[in-house]
């Protein structure tokens, strides 16, 4: 079994270097929440897998060889032949300005349903990751990724669930109706600040919306600040970790590198600290060079950018 299952949709994105309208050339990229993950946690060494569906075009077989090329595990995916791959449009429209389209209703990544799924979870994992993102796409998936939080937790194993908000997919209150329930079956909660009462009630503060998901059985809540860093509360309270101090170029992504950084850690048996430490190292590498997930160290390089803590000269 893996260390690291995760599922959802995976896109491809096109990328463009200036204004659409003048034309131009887009370049092709892996993209999706999940997938990120998984890449980030791969590139370390753990075994991770990623279960979703997409086309039987050729995107879809672009996902998949992208995902076989950096070591994730795709024997569980489902190919499906009636709907295409879902596609993501990134127009760099202004050097500080990219503009974000979506063709991924009726996708084959948002048909995902539970019989897609009895095979991974049969086999197993040490961790499952679900973001917010995959119930927002369907009705099929938001069942499927309900019965994988559930199974998962029935068998021991530990659910991350990363909020991942997207609010051209649903609004805060069905997100919030969804996904607080969901995480009755969650161990680790990662949320922005911004993110964090869909978990709660609207408006709720940080430390009620803790306090509730405790008491619902969570026992890590991470919660990510961007340059600020993040700030972890488990049950022994409040710890506050700072970001490296990088250049960064291209923010997208970042999130998801820190979690995928926070779950390596866990693998490897790290303290809260060095858990943290991992995961700040991974949004650093994350925003310090283009796309989402390209920059992210491999074992070797983790080192690359110690004596980048916030504040040091070097
Ligand atoms: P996104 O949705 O763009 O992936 P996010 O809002 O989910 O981002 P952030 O809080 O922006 O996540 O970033 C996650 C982590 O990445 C932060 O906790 C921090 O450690 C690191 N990070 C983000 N921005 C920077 C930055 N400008 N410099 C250094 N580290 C950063």
């Amino acid at each position: 079994a893996p260390d690291l299952l995760t599922l959802g949709e995976a896109l491809v994105s096109l990328r463009s270097t200036g204004p659409l309208a003048v034309g131009g050339s887009l370049t092709t990229h892996l993209a999706g929440a999940e997938s990120n993950v998984a890449v980030g946690v791969a590139r370390l060494g753990h075994r991770a897998a990623w279960v979703g569906r997409v086309g039987t075009d050729e995107f879809g077989e672009y996902v998949l060889r992208q995902m076989r090329a950096e070591g994730v595990g795709v024997d569980g995916v489902t190919r499906d032949p009636d709907r295409p791959t879902g596609l993501m449009i990134l127009e760099r429209r202004t050097a500080d300005l990219t503009r974000a389209q979506y063709h991924r209703a009726g996708s084959a990544g948002s048909a995902l349903c539970v019989d897609d799924l009895r095979a991974a979870l049969a086999t197993g994992a040490r961790l499952l990751h679900l973001t917010g993102i995959t119930p927002a796409l369907s009705d099929t998936a938001r069942a499927a990724t309900r019965w994988a939080a559930e199974t998962a937790a029935n068998s021991g194993i530990p659910v991350c669930l990363d909020v991942n908000h997207r609010a051209r997919l649903w609004s805060r209150d069905t997100a919030r109706a969804v996904l607080t329930p969901l995480t009755d079956h969650v161990s680790i909660v990662v949320a922005s600040a911004d993110e964090l009462d869909l978990l709660g009630e609207p408006g709720a503060d940080e430390s009620t919306v803790v306090a509730d998901l405790f008491r619902r059985g969570v026992h890590t809540v991470l919660v990510k600040l961007g340059a600020d860093g993040a700030r972890a509360h488990t049950p022994d309270g409040v710890r506050h970790a700072g970001a490296l101090s990088v250049t960064a170029v291209d923010t997208v992504g970042a999130g998801d590198a820190f979690t995928a950084g926070y779950l390596s850690g866990w693998f490897d048996g790290l303290d809260l600290a060095g858990r943290l430490r991992r995961a700040a190292t991974l949004g650093a590498f994350a925003v310090s060079g283009p796309g989402d997930w390209e920059g992210l160290p491999r074992r070797a390089e983790l080192s690359l950018l110690d004596g980048h803590e916030a504040g040091s000269v070097i």
